[in-house]
């Protein structure tokens, strides 16, 4: 019990983040919760090594997932629950990709968000997590994916490389146009690797990598 973890938890529940109890304890709930706030930075790096320090010295974080898997494939990945669930109101070709991507992905993968609403992109911008209010996200025709590895979700940017190969090998297939986060461009029908399309980003100037965000370009 810790009475950090407890504010921690406080303030992740009101910004919608967490849905488990007040206790002080960083277990499974609360470090998936403080990965999602990391994600659109709206918790510190504090906090973060807080819930990191406590939940690995605290035997729940360990425990497996109790979602059985929906779906059986190649990569022997499945999309959880959350995932699906997340999906939901997302653009049908979009959807489609996602679901062939996990099928051939090399690393596993879990969709942490779709469809955005007005609100919550207002927020995001206001706290600089995102810089447009015209988002793919709020028509559905984004998501945000990120990297399971070892059960957790990883935020190192070499994993998601194998990522945006999946993806844009599924939206080959499938012949929808796909633009990824990491690199801002139109990932389909190019040449070379995801590692290169970053780099011709970065030398062109470009500084803001979104590696989990892909989308149906406008
Ligand atoms: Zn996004």
């Amino acid at each position: 019990m810790s009475s950090y973890i407890r504010q921690i938890q406080t303030t992740l529940k009101k910004a919608g983040y967490y849905k488990g109890d007040i206790d002080g304890i960083a277990g499974k709930m609360t470090v998936e919760a403080v990965n999602l706030a990391s994600q659109v930075k709206a918790c510190t790096h504090d906090e973060i090594r807080a819930v990191a320090e406590q939940s690995k010295s605290h035997p729940e974080y360990n425990e497996p997932t109790a979602t059985p898997p929906t779906t059986v494939n190649k990569s022997g990945f499945v999309l959880g629950e959350r995932s699906l669930n997340n999906l939901k109101g997302v653009n049908d070709n979009l959807v489609k990709v996602v679901k062939r991507a996990i099928e051939i992905s090399s690393l596993d993968f879990a969709v942490i968000e779709g469809v955005r609403t007005k609100a919550r992109q207002a927020e995001l911008v206001k706290k600089g997590a995102s810089k447009t209010m015209n988002s793919r996200h709020l028509t559905g025709h984004a998501v945000d994916i990120v990297p399971i590895v070892a059960g957790k979700v990883s935020w190192d940017f070499n994993h998601y490389y194998p990522l945006a190969k999946a993806m844009a090998q599924a939206a080959n297939e499938l012949g929808v146009r796909l633009r990824w986060g990491g690199a801002w461009s139109v990932i389909t029908g190019r040449a070379g690797t995801p590692q290169e399309w970053v780099k011709a980003y970065r030398n062109g100037g470009g500084r803001f990598l979104d590696g989990p965000h892909f989308e149906i370009p406008a």
